[in-house]
């Protein structure tokens, strides 16, 4: 748990469906340092795409299972719990803030923030009695009651402090990869709130998820004065008491020294990735599709090299 020794709850973000909303919204929240869940099972879209064709980074598509493995590895390196069961409800917890998700399995988990990424179901959600959130449409002759895609505000906050929506997002919601984005940016938005929460000012408020190469901190920027006079000009005039300030802009660039990344670094997470993603794949469905010839090319390069 990121901010006490005593958690008030089990944890910081529960996420409602683990699609490509769902799955990027965790990896955010989760590489920020939030405890986050990923709940995912039910009625889902992207099982019914035949063939991945318009996600960028796979020149000639990718099937739709690899995809979800993929999306699914990737949270849980970042540090989220990836379970497989139905979100059944999600209330109001017996505190003042904070939810308590119920799964059709019988868990029962709290949470400080909810993001819902289902996109076809938001009845688990009745228990928070905000009849707003639900319309009725047409659907195939027959009207139905659906959530509501307006109901949240174009950045997925709601009018409930802690819930967020990032899925379904109206036309956001129709291609995986702007459904993917979405859910990114609405959990920047969750994570600016929860920074404004500890007192960050407005101007510092958004958290940048970069690492950065040794040249961004060369010159000036090599000397912690310089991030820190970076961090007042952005904060601009603000009442926030300055003790508190100056210890949120050590916190502040103690981070930013953290995304610095040497060279070796670099080469190295470079390699890990590469190795990741043929674990995740499979090495023997990677060797599968290499044909005969480039094998034979990449044994005969590999040869004379060792015999000079
Ligand atoms: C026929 C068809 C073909 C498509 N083809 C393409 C295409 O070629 N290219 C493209 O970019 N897009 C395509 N799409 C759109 C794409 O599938 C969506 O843009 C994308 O899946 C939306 O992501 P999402 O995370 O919002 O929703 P989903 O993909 O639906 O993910 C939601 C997840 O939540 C889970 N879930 C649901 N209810 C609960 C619950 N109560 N508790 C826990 N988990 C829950 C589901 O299991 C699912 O995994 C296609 C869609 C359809 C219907």
């Amino acid at each position: 748990m990121s901010s006490t020794d005593e958690p008030a709850t089990d944890y910081d973000v529960v996420v409602v469906g683990g699609g490509p909303a769902g799955s990027s919204a965790g990896v955010f929240t989760s590489r920020y340092g939030l405890d986050t869940v990923v709940f995912d099972r039910g009625n889902a879209a992207l099982p019914r795409c035949a063939h991945l064709e318009n996600y960028l980074g796979f020149p000639a598509g990718v099937d739709v299972d690899t995809f979800h493995d993929l999306m699914h590895a990737h949270a849980e390196e970042a540090g989220c719990d990836v379970v497989p069961e139905m979100v059944v409800s999600v209330d109001r917890g017996e505190q003042e803030s904070g939810f308590v998700a119920a799964t059709q399995e019988g868990r029962r988990v709290t949470a400080t923030y909810v993001v819902v990424a289902a996109w076809y179901d938001g009845s688990y959600l009745r228990p928070l009695g905000d009849d707003a959130m639900f319309e009725m449409h047409e659907h195939h002759g027959e009207p139905e009651e659906r959530f509501d895609p307006d109901y949240p505000d174009e950045d997925g906050r709601t009018p409930i402090d802690g819930l967020y929506v990032a899925s379904p997002a109206g036309a956001r919601s129709a291609q995986a990869i702007v459904a993917a984005g979405n859910g990114a940016h609405v959990a920047r938005c969750l994570l600016a709130d929860h920074r404004r929460e500890q007192g960050y000012p407005d101007g510092v408020a958004p958290h940048y998820d970069w690492l950065r190469p040794d040249a961004e901190f060369s010159g000036e920027w090599a000397e912690r004065d310089r991030w820190r006079e970076w961090f007042h000009n952005e904060v601009g005039e603000d009442d926030v008491d300055d003790e508190r300030l100056a210890e949120l802009r050590e916190t502040y660039v103690d981070r930013a020294f953290e995304t610095r990344l040497g060279e070796s670094e670099v080469e190295a997470r470079a390699e890990r990735g590469l190795q990741r993603l043929v674990e995740v794949i499979g090495s023997e469905r990677v060797l599968d599709v290499i044909d005969d010839e480039t094998i034979h090319e990449y044994v005969g390069t590999s040869l004379e090299s060792r015999h000079g």
